[in-house]
Protein backbone atom coordinates (compact mmCIF):
# COMPACT_ATOMS: atom_id res chain seq x y z
CA UNK A 1 0.00 0.00 0.00
CA UNK A 2 1.38 3.50 -0.98
CA UNK A 3 0.09 6.62 0.91
CA UNK A 4 0.26 10.51 -0.28
CA UNK A 5 1.42 12.34 3.10
CA UNK A 6 1.89 15.29 1.12
CA UNK A 7 -1.08 17.30 3.61
CA UNK A 8 0.71 16.28 6.84
CA UNK A 9 3.89 15.72 6.42
CA UNK A 10 6.18 13.16 8.23
CA UNK A 11 5.14 15.36 11.10
CA UNK A 12 1.77 15.23 10.82
CA UNK A 13 1.30 11.27 10.54
CA UNK A 14 3.94 8.49 10.02
CA UNK A 15 2.24 6.00 7.21
CA UNK A 16 4.99 3.24 7.34
CA UNK A 17 4.22 2.92 11.32
CA UNK A 18 0.87 2.51 10.03
CA UNK A 19 1.71 -0.57 7.87
CA UNK A 20 2.17 1.58 4.55
CA UNK A 21 4.81 0.26 2.46
CA UNK A 22 4.94 3.54 0.68
CA UNK A 23 4.65 7.13 2.27
CA UNK A 24 5.54 9.77 -0.85
CA UNK A 25 5.35 13.37 -0.32
CA UNK A 26 5.46 16.28 -2.80
CA UNK A 27 8.20 18.54 -0.64
CA UNK A 28 6.82 21.28 -3.25
CA UNK A 29 4.32 22.21 -0.48
CA UNK A 30 4.50 22.69 3.51
CA UNK A 31 7.71 20.41 3.53
CA UNK A 32 9.46 23.37 1.47
CA UNK A 33 6.59 25.92 2.56
CA UNK A 34 8.31 28.57 0.56
CA UNK A 35 6.54 27.88 -3.12
CA UNK A 36 9.40 28.30 -4.84
CA UNK A 37 11.31 24.77 -5.13
CA UNK A 38 9.23 21.52 -7.22
CA UNK A 39 10.78 18.77 -4.80
CA UNK A 40 9.72 15.39 -3.58
CA UNK A 41 10.32 12.37 -1.73
CA UNK A 42 9.22 8.67 -0.89
CA UNK A 43 9.98 6.55 2.18
CA UNK A 44 9.88 2.72 2.39
CA UNK A 45 11.73 -0.05 5.20
CA UNK A 46 11.23 -2.71 2.34
CA UNK A 47 14.34 -2.86 1.08
CA UNK A 48 13.97 -4.55 -1.81
CA UNK A 49 11.15 -1.47 -2.93
CA UNK A 50 13.91 1.28 -1.82
CA UNK A 51 16.42 -0.89 -4.22
CA UNK A 52 14.11 -0.53 -7.55
CA UNK A 53 12.79 3.36 -6.84
CA UNK A 54 16.97 3.99 -5.93
CA UNK A 55 17.92 2.58 -9.69
CA UNK A 56 14.15 4.50 -10.93
CA UNK A 57 15.65 7.83 -9.91
CA UNK A 58 19.17 6.86 -11.27
CA UNK A 59 17.67 5.94 -14.82
CA UNK A 60 15.05 8.49 -14.69
CA UNK A 61 17.62 11.14 -13.33
CA UNK A 62 15.55 12.99 -11.40
CA UNK A 63 18.49 14.43 -9.14
CA UNK A 64 17.52 17.45 -7.12
CA UNK A 65 20.07 20.19 -8.12
CA UNK A 66 22.57 21.90 -5.74
CA UNK A 67 20.04 25.58 -5.63
CA UNK A 68 16.77 23.16 -5.21
CA UNK A 69 18.34 21.15 -2.15
CA UNK A 70 19.78 24.19 -0.32
CA UNK A 71 16.15 26.20 -0.99
CA UNK A 72 14.60 22.40 0.49
CA UNK A 73 17.00 22.52 3.22
CA UNK A 74 15.84 26.41 4.32
CA UNK A 75 12.24 25.31 3.95
CA UNK A 76 12.66 22.21 6.68
CA UNK A 77 14.38 23.83 9.00
CA UNK A 78 11.40 25.57 9.64
CA UNK A 79 8.82 23.14 8.82
CA UNK A 80 7.92 22.35 12.35
CA UNK A 81 7.50 26.14 13.57
CA UNK A 82 5.51 26.80 10.20
CA UNK A 83 3.13 23.71 10.92
CA UNK A 84 2.72 24.82 14.77
CA UNK A 85 1.28 27.76 13.46
CA UNK A 86 -0.99 27.08 10.21
CA UNK A 87 -2.63 23.94 12.22
CA UNK A 88 -3.78 26.53 15.10
CA UNK A 89 -4.84 29.04 12.49
CA UNK A 90 -6.59 26.01 10.62
CA UNK A 91 -8.48 24.93 13.86
CA UNK A 92 -9.49 29.10 14.53
CA UNK A 93 -10.49 29.77 10.38
CA UNK A 94 -12.40 26.09 10.64
CA UNK A 95 -14.40 27.05 13.91
CA UNK A 96 -15.43 30.56 12.43
CA UNK A 97 -16.27 28.96 8.95
CA UNK A 98 -18.54 26.30 10.40
CA UNK A 99 -20.63 29.11 12.33
CA UNK A 100 -20.81 31.38 9.10
CA UNK A 101 -24.33 31.46 7.41
CA UNK A 102 -22.49 31.15 3.98
CA UNK A 103 -21.41 27.80 4.59
CA UNK A 104 -23.24 25.44 3.58
CA UNK A 105 -20.64 22.96 4.33
CA UNK A 106 -16.87 22.19 6.01
CA UNK A 107 -14.20 19.53 6.27
CA UNK A 108 -11.62 19.86 8.34
CA UNK A 109 -10.66 17.08 10.35
CA UNK A 110 -9.89 19.39 13.83
CA UNK A 111 -13.97 19.68 13.97
CA UNK A 112 -15.27 17.09 16.64
CA UNK A 113 -18.43 16.99 14.54
CA UNK A 114 -15.90 16.02 11.44
CA UNK A 115 -16.66 12.49 9.49
CA UNK A 116 -12.62 12.04 9.72
CA UNK A 117 -12.31 13.87 13.42
CA UNK A 118 -12.12 10.13 15.36
CA UNK A 119 -9.89 8.42 12.62
CA UNK A 120 -7.38 11.64 12.80
CA UNK A 121 -7.24 11.75 16.53
CA UNK A 122 -5.71 8.25 16.64
CA UNK A 123 -3.25 8.41 13.93
CA UNK A 124 -2.67 11.98 13.07
CA UNK A 125 0.02 14.23 15.13
CA UNK A 126 -2.03 17.24 13.85
CA UNK A 127 -4.93 18.16 12.25
CA UNK A 128 -3.24 19.67 9.33
CA UNK A 129 -4.03 22.91 7.65
CA UNK A 130 -6.75 22.42 4.80
CA UNK A 131 -9.68 23.47 4.98
CA UNK A 132 -12.71 22.68 2.31
CA UNK A 133 -15.80 24.44 2.60
CA UNK A 134 -19.16 24.55 0.39
CA UNK A 135 -20.33 28.15 -0.83
CA UNK A 136 -23.37 26.51 -3.11
CA UNK A 137 -22.33 27.72 -6.52
CA UNK A 138 -19.77 28.60 -8.73
CA UNK A 139 -20.91 32.57 -8.41
CA UNK A 140 -20.72 32.50 -5.03
CA UNK A 141 -17.04 30.84 -4.88
CA UNK A 142 -15.97 32.97 -7.37
CA UNK A 143 -17.44 36.12 -5.66
CA UNK A 144 -15.03 35.41 -2.25
CA UNK A 145 -12.08 34.57 -4.27
CA UNK A 146 -11.94 37.49 -6.42
CA UNK A 147 -12.61 39.57 -3.27
CA UNK A 148 -9.83 38.11 -0.72
CA UNK A 149 -7.12 40.72 -0.34
CA UNK A 150 -4.88 38.79 1.71
CA UNK A 151 -5.42 35.38 0.41
CA UNK A 152 -3.68 34.36 -2.65
CA UNK A 153 -5.61 32.58 -5.39
CA UNK A 154 -3.57 29.30 -6.54
CA UNK A 155 -3.81 25.51 -7.05
CA UNK A 156 -0.69 24.88 -5.10
CA UNK A 157 -0.81 24.67 -1.14
CA UNK A 158 1.06 24.35 1.83
CA UNK A 159 3.33 27.73 1.69
CA UNK A 160 3.71 31.02 4.35
CA UNK A 161 0.40 32.53 2.76
CA UNK A 162 -2.92 31.81 2.58
CA UNK A 163 -3.85 30.26 -0.36
CA UNK A 164 -7.67 29.53 -1.98
CA UNK A 165 -8.89 27.65 -4.92
CA UNK A 166 -12.31 26.54 -6.79
CA UNK A 167 -11.51 22.77 -6.88
CA UNK A 168 -13.79 22.70 -9.62
CA UNK A 169 -12.61 25.05 -12.41
CA UNK A 170 -10.10 22.18 -13.46
CA UNK A 171 -13.48 20.31 -14.33
CA UNK A 172 -11.48 16.73 -13.36
CA UNK A 173 -13.03 15.92 -10.07
CA UNK A 174 -16.05 15.03 -9.18
CA UNK A 175 -17.14 18.38 -6.91
CA UNK A 176 -19.58 20.61 -5.62
CA UNK A 177 -19.46 24.22 -7.85
CA UNK A 178 -19.12 25.92 -4.84
CA UNK A 179 -16.16 24.08 -2.81
CA UNK A 180 -13.69 25.93 -2.17
CA UNK A 181 -10.22 24.67 -0.79
CA UNK A 182 -8.35 26.95 2.00
CA UNK A 183 -4.71 26.36 2.63
CA UNK A 184 -4.09 28.35 6.00
CA UNK A 185 -0.86 30.08 6.09
CA UNK A 186 1.41 31.56 9.38
CA UNK A 187 -0.58 35.01 9.27
CA UNK A 188 -1.78 36.61 11.97
CA UNK A 189 -4.98 34.29 12.22
CA UNK A 190 -7.06 37.40 13.34
CA UNK A 191 -6.03 39.31 9.43
CA UNK A 192 -6.75 36.12 8.07
CA UNK A 193 -9.94 35.59 9.69
CA UNK A 194 -10.98 39.39 9.00
CA UNK A 195 -9.91 38.57 4.97
CA UNK A 196 -12.10 36.08 4.72
CA UNK A 197 -15.36 37.80 6.54
CA UNK A 198 -15.08 40.81 4.11
CA UNK A 199 -15.02 38.43 0.79
CA UNK A 200 -17.72 36.54 2.06
CA UNK A 201 -19.90 39.79 2.47
CA UNK A 202 -19.89 40.11 -1.41
CA UNK A 203 -21.98 36.99 -1.39
C1 LIG B 1 1.03 18.78 -5.41
C2 LIG B 1 0.78 17.37 -5.17
C3 LIG B 1 1.45 16.41 -5.91
C4 LIG B 1 2.39 16.81 -7.04
O1 LIG B 1 3.56 17.27 -6.50
P1 LIG B 1 4.60 18.23 -7.24
O2 LIG B 1 5.68 18.36 -6.24
O3 LIG B 1 3.89 19.53 -7.50
O4 LIG B 1 5.01 17.56 -8.49
C5 LIG B 1 1.19 15.08 -5.61
N1 LIG B 1 0.35 14.70 -4.64
C6 LIG B 1 -0.32 15.62 -3.90
C7 LIG B 1 -1.30 15.16 -2.85
C8 LIG B 1 -0.12 16.96 -4.14
O5 LIG B 1 -0.78 17.87 -3.42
Amino acid sequence: MAIDNTTLTPLGQKPLLLDADISMCSDTKAMNGHSDVVFGHVATQNSSLYESMLLWRKVSGSIPAPMETWLMQRGLSSLDMRLERMVNNAMLIADYLSQHDKTLSIRYPGLVDDPSHAIACKQMQHFGFVISFDLGSKINAELFLNNTQLIYEATSFGGMHTMAERRARWGTDDLPEGLIRLSVGCENPQDIIADISQALNFI
